[in-house]
Formats: C-alpha cells, sequence, structure tokens
C-alpha cells in the first residue's frame, strides 16, 4: 500500500490566516493525509488547542517549530504574529523576517525522511516558492482572501486602473467584473501593494504564476462566478475548499479557536441562552483593525442608542467608557480581548454582526445566517462588503469610506478619527436588526446561504468535490515523482554499476 500522502502547510503569522490553515489542515488530514502546519513557538503555542482537537479526532496533524527570525530585523523578541506589531514602523521589518525562514524552512523540509507530496503556502509567504522548487515539492498557494478581491485586484492591474486614477480616491468601476463594482485606490490595494514593499508584491505575482495550484477559502454558493472569471484569467486550477470555518462543528473547538478567550466563554454562553432568539449584535473588527479613541466613543454611544442587547469584543479601551457596562444594566457585554467569536455567532440568540469584514468574519457570519454591518478598515474588506451588501444582499453598511491605511491622507493636519458617527452607528443597528419586510427578507437570505454553504462542504457538495479533486491531483503528482524517482535510482545503480563493471554494461540480472 502506498505511504499517506504528506502535506506542509505554511500559513502567514496572521490569526486571520493561521485559523483557516489550521481548518484547512484538519480536512485535508480527513483525506487520509498526514499534515504538518509550519509555525513559530509564540504561534504554536496560541494554537495548540487545534492540534488536540485533531488528535481527539484520529487525524495525523502536527506543528513543526521554526524559530522566528524578528530580533535579526529589528523586532522585539515573541513578537512573532501580525497582531503583535502595534508599531506601524516595524510591518516591513516584519514581513522581512516572515522572508528569512527560508533557509530554516528548506532545512527543515531536508531533514525529513521522505520529501513531502505537497506545500501549501499562504499567497502572502511567495518565499517558499524556491524553497518548494529546489526541492521538487509541488506547490499551492492558500489565498486567505475573498475571490471577489484577488480577482478585482488581478483585472484593475491588468488594466492599468490604478496608475490611470488620478488620486487614491477618484472613484473607478472594475474592468471586466461579474457585477458593477465601484472601488478607487485606496479601497482596493493588493496584497504589498504599498511603498516600501516592492519587492515582496513582485514575488507574490511570480509565486503565483508559478504554483500548481491555488486554493481559495470560499465556495460555489458565495463566490462563483469570482472563482471562475480568476480561474480563467490564471488559466490555473483553482480549488474553492471553503468555508473553512464550518470544519469547527463542536463546542470546545469553536471555544477555543484561535488564542485562549479572555472571557468565561460558559458565562457568555449562558448571557445568550438568556437572550431571544436573533436579538443580539455581535461587535468585533477582528485581530488587527483598531479604532480611534473618539471612534470607540461614537460606537458605544451610537450602541447605547440603539437599545438592543449586544456583545463587543473591544482590543482598544481607550475612549471608551467606564460607566458604559453599569449603565446597560445586563444590555451590554463588553470583551476586553479575544473573543470566542465562533461560540457566539454559532449561537441563535445572535441576529445580527457588526463587523470589519475581515474575510474569515465574514465567513463565519454567512456560515451561520448571520447578517453583517459591514464597517471595513482595509485590505479585501471594502470589496468584501461590496459582495455582502450588493452581491449576496445580507448586509448593510455602516458608511466607513476611508481605508485606516489613508486617514492621513484626507487632511493631514487633522487626522480622520472619526467615520462614522453615533447617529450613523444607531441607524445602521436600527435597519439591520430591522423586523419589517427588508430585514426579514435579509435575514431570510442569509439563512438560505448558511445552509447553501453547508451543503457545499457536505460529501459531495462543491467545495467537498474540489477538495477531493485536489487530493486526487496530488496523488497523481506524487505518483509520478516516485515513478520518476524509482528511474533516477535505477539510472544511479546502473552508472555505478558500470563503474564497478569498469566500464561494461552490467547483465540486466545484475541490475533488477
Ligand atoms: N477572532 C476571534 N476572536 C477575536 C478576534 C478575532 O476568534 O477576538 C477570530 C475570528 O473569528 C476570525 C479571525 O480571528 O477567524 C480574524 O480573521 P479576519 O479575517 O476576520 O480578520 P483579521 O483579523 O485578519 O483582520
Amino acid at each position: 500500500m502506498a505511504a499517506a500522502l504528506q502535506f506542509v502547510l505554511v500559513p502567514l503569522l496572521a490569526q486571520g490566516h493561521v485559523l483557516p490553515m489550521l481548518d484547512l489542515a484538519r480536512l485535508i488530514a480527513g483525506h487520509g493525509a498526514r499534515v504538518t502546519v509550519v509555525l513559530t513557538p509564540v504561534n504554536a503555542a496560541r494554537n495548540r488547542a487545534a492540534l488536540e482537537h485533531a488528535a481527539r479526532a484520529g487525524l495525523a496533524v502536527d506543528f513543526a517549530e521554526l524559530a522566528f527570525p524578528g530580533p535579526a530585523m529589528g523586532l522585539p523578541v515573541g513578537c512573532e504574529n501580525a497582531d503583535m506589531v502595534t508599531d506601524v514602523s516595524h510591518i516591513i521589518a516584519f514581513y522581512d523576517a516572515v522572508w528569512l525562514l527560508a533557509a530554516p524552512l528548506e532545512a527543515y523540509l531536508r531533514s525529513l525522511p521522505r520529501r513531502p507530496d505537497c506545500l501549501v503556502a499562504d499567497s502572502f509567504n511567495p518565499w517558499t516558492a524556491d524553497v518548494a522548487r529546489r526541492l521538487g515539492v509541488p506547490r499551492f498557494v492558500f489565498h486567505g482572501p475573498s475571490a471577489i478581491y484577488i480577482l478585482a485586484v488581478h483585472n484593475l492591474a491588468k488594466h492599468g486602473a490604478y496608475d490611470r486614477a488620478a488620486g487614491d480616491f477618484e472613484p473607478f468601476e472594475v474592468p471586466d467584473f461579474p457585477v458593477r463594482t465601484v472601488v478607487n485606490r485606496a479601497t482596493s490595494l493588493g496584497l504589498f501593494q504599498w511603498p516600501g514593499m516592492e519587492k515582496h508584491r513582485r514575488d507574490t505575482l511570480d509565486a503565483e504564476a508559478t504554483a500548481d495550484g491555488l486554493l481559495l477559502n470560499t465556495c460555489a454558493a458565495l463566490e462563483g462566478a469570482f472563482v471562475e472569471r480568476y480561474a480563467a484569467a490564471l488559466g490555473q486550477k483553482v480549488w474553492a475548499v471553503g468555508p473553512l470555518c464550518l470544519l469547527n462543528t463542536d463546542a470546545n473547538t469553536r471555544a477555543a479557536r484561535g488564542n485562549r478567550a479572555a472571557v468565561d466563554v460558559s458565562r457568555i454562553v449562558s448571557w445568550l441562552d438568556a437572550r431571544p432568539a436573533a436579538s443580539v449584535v455581535f461587535v468585533s473588527f477582528g485581530s488587527i483593525a483598531r479604532l480611534f479613541p473618539p471612534q470607540v466613543a461614537e460606537l458605544a454611544a451610537g450602541l447605547e442608542a440603539s437599545r438592543r442587547p449586544f456583545i463587543w469584543a473591544v482590543k482598544e479601551s481607550a475612549g471608551l467608557d467606564d460607566g458604559l457596562e453599569a449603565r446597560l444594566k445586563d444590555r451590554g457585554l463588553v470583551i476586553r480581548g479575544w473573543a470566542p467569536q465562533m461560540t457566539i455567532l454559532s449561537h441563535p440568540a445572535v441576529g445580527g454582526f457588526l463587523t470589519h469584514g475581515g474575510w474569515n468574519s465574514t465567513l463565519e457570519g454567512l456560515s451561520h445566517g448571520v447578517p453583517l454591518l459591514t464597517w471595513p478598515h482595509f485590505a479585501d474588506q471594502f470589496l468584501n462588503e461590496a459582495l455582502v451588501v450588493d452581491v449576496l444582499g445580507v448586509g448593510v453598511r455602516a458608511g466607513a469610506k476611508v481605508p485606516s491605511t489613508h486617514v492621513k491622507l484626507v487632511n493631514p493636519r487633522e487626522l480622520l478619527e472619526v467615520q462614522v458617527g453615533r447617529e450613523d452607528v444607531e441607524r445602521a443597528v436600527a435597519e439591520l436588526m430591522d423586523e419589517g419586510p427588508a430585514g426579514s427578507a435579509r435575514r431570510a437570505r442569509a439563512k438560505e446561504l448558511a445552509a447553501k454553504a453547508r451543503v457545499a462542504m457536505a460529501d459531495g457538495g462543491s467545495s467537498n468535490t474540489d477538495l477531493k479533486d485536489m487530493v486526487r491531483h496530488v496523488t497523481e503528482l506524487a505518483q509520478k515523482t516516485r515513478e520518476e524517482d524509482m528511474v533516477l535510482d535505477a539510472a544511479e545503480l546502473v552508472s555505478k554499476k558500470m563503474d564497478d563493471a569498469d566500464g561494461k554494461y552490467p547483465v540486466a540480472s545484475e541490475v533488477a
């Protein structure tokens, strides 16, 4: 019997990228493969629970830990994840340190008893391309962001839209797109498309163009048109295998996803149990986005005025009025630090999700049939908002227009600290939670999409079929590689025998 396939997964060291990669690891292992996820010590410690869940399910998933070369690039010791880079001047150093993982990754792969059959690397990790090529290992790119975003960036670059724009805020339509979508440079920049990171961007495009295939965390029901156009534009194999968050079906896995929750999860569940179905708004801006203190104060005032029960995961306490929780009595619950997001979103009491629209959060809301109130900050989040509100019809816009990366450029003398005022929050929450015909239709569509996403991941669904096809493809590649290796081994043996026989051809029985 052939040995189990061996996959090595290399996520970007950011929670929004590590978490879906850990889900992907369990998904692939569920098809009989052995999967190693490459992390650094801090990231491995944070995500140890995922290994325990895999082990309990009898899945062959493990971690390989590489020391993070951050200090060599001037980062503080232990700063190993994008959400720990709080000083913007450290961003480039962080990615430079990530790029330095190439040599330790290669040494690790060479130390394995046999060459892995496939390397899956986050699109932010293009430095893996040379490593895989040197070792002769097939390599797939895993895209953390949405298909609508990667297709938009591809088309905008191809048609020269970024170069033609008169400035960061001039609106333009995404060319050759399945739906009419208007963006500007600021709201549609691609990976590493900012000054000082030109090499990182070039590496990313090259690594994608030379990949043996692409994996997307989405499904046909949510983004079919965008996935198809992307596959056609690149002329590559593309497998849509998500939403990966749907693998977290049991309460323990959900509660321990990512960092250890900053609260007692059972307290949150009891609080939600005591609320009517679909009555609570969950508010969270993911692992990286931060609000300015005056914006925190406006959001707090808007939530207070909304009269709806809410749970708010707050990373930045500055601007938060200490008396808020006492004033609201039991109506508002504030979590300071890491929230058990999947536990909350999967609870029937949650009826709306005010989100920055990171792709994982978007998928987690959609997969649980929860309508979204979108408040984008950067990266793919503005296009995700267009998908959720304009294409899928399951969201409401909070009204943010300028990415947090560009607030200084709007008016250099005065920071645009507040983009969504208290009245905007109150209005948007009311619209999101509205029980009239518009709100009810939105909720019904959200439930319908969630059901379709589940079907996609179930046996025979589109994502399940794509995953099986990807595994079959790797099996075939592995088979081919083994045959080539056998031919090479035989050729080596022949040449050795010829050396031994002083250049005379050995007889067939000697080689066999
Ligand atoms: N997350 C969480 N608790 C938090 C903050 C984030 O569980 O307090 C999880 C969230 O469920 C999602 C991921 O972290 O899976 C964040 O990824 P996303 O793409 O939404 O946003 P990013 O953090 O990358 O901006």
